[in-house]
């Protein structure tokens, strides 16, 4: 049977039976580096989840994804649809990740222009289940500047720290989801945690 991974099921609509061996991700790891170009190099593996992930970086003083918190699920999906919101993508702050292709049976290096990033678009949505993301690499800029071009966050001050950002986009999901609580959706927000499940 040929196997299928997935990560938080949050952008899955499955199947009464799927004819694979379905693998969850669920490797932990983070690591900080810098890159040649005095970038901030943050890795994650694939199963850690997206919008924990991202406010670590945050909370280690490194801005630069907080446009992308509370997006659910987990790192290794993110380059799948090359996640976006809130007037940012995931495109804009990668570097690299390691896949492992399961058609050649080796592991692989991409670099940003390899993953043929467009809008929720990549390589590896295109071809569908071959390469297993194993680790992300975002590049976080050593000058960052808050990102406020979308609604909502036009109002926040340009000297606005990345967490106040961050804060903001959870607060505008919070309200959106409550809205798509009556209509039914894949994925539960939990305002306790301020994440979804
Ligand atoms: C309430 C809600 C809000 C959302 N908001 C946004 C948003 O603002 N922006 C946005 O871009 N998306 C959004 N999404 C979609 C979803 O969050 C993303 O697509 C997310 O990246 C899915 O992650 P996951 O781990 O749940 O992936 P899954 O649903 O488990 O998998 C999605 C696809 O990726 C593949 N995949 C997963 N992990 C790997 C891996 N390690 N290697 C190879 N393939 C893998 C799976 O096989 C599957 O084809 C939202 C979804 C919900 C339910």
């Amino acid at each position: 049977m040929p196997a299928h991974f997935i990560g938080g099921g949050s952008n899955l609509v499955l199947k009464d039976e799927l004819p694979a061996v379905v693998g969850i991700m669920a490797t932990k790891g983070r690591d900080i580096g810098r890159g040649p170009d005095g970038d901030v190099l943050v890795t994650a593996q694939a199963g850690e989840d997206w919008s924990e992930f991202v406010g670590w970086t945050v909370s280690q003083g490194l801005g630069g994804l907080e446009n992308l918190a509370g997006i659910p699920g987990t790192v290794g999906a993110a380059p799948i649809q090359n996640i976006g919101a809130y007037g940012l993508e995931l495109a804009d702050r990668f570097r690299s990740l390691t896949a492992r292709d399961s058609l050649e049976n080796k592991e692989r290096r991409f670099d940003r222009d390899e993953c043929r990033f467009s809008y929720r678009q990549s390589l590896f949505k295109q071809f569908g289940g071959r390469f297993i993301v194993l680790d992300v690499t975002t590049a976080l800029p050593q000058a960052w500047s808050p990102v406020l071009s979308y609604a909502g966050l036009d109002s926040l001050p340009s000297d606005v720290d990345a967490a106040t950002v961050m804060e903001r986009v959870l607060a505008i999901r919070r309200s959106e989801t409550a809205r798509l609580a009556h209509a039914g959706q894949c994925g539960v927000f939990l305002p306790q945690s301020g994440g979804y499940s």
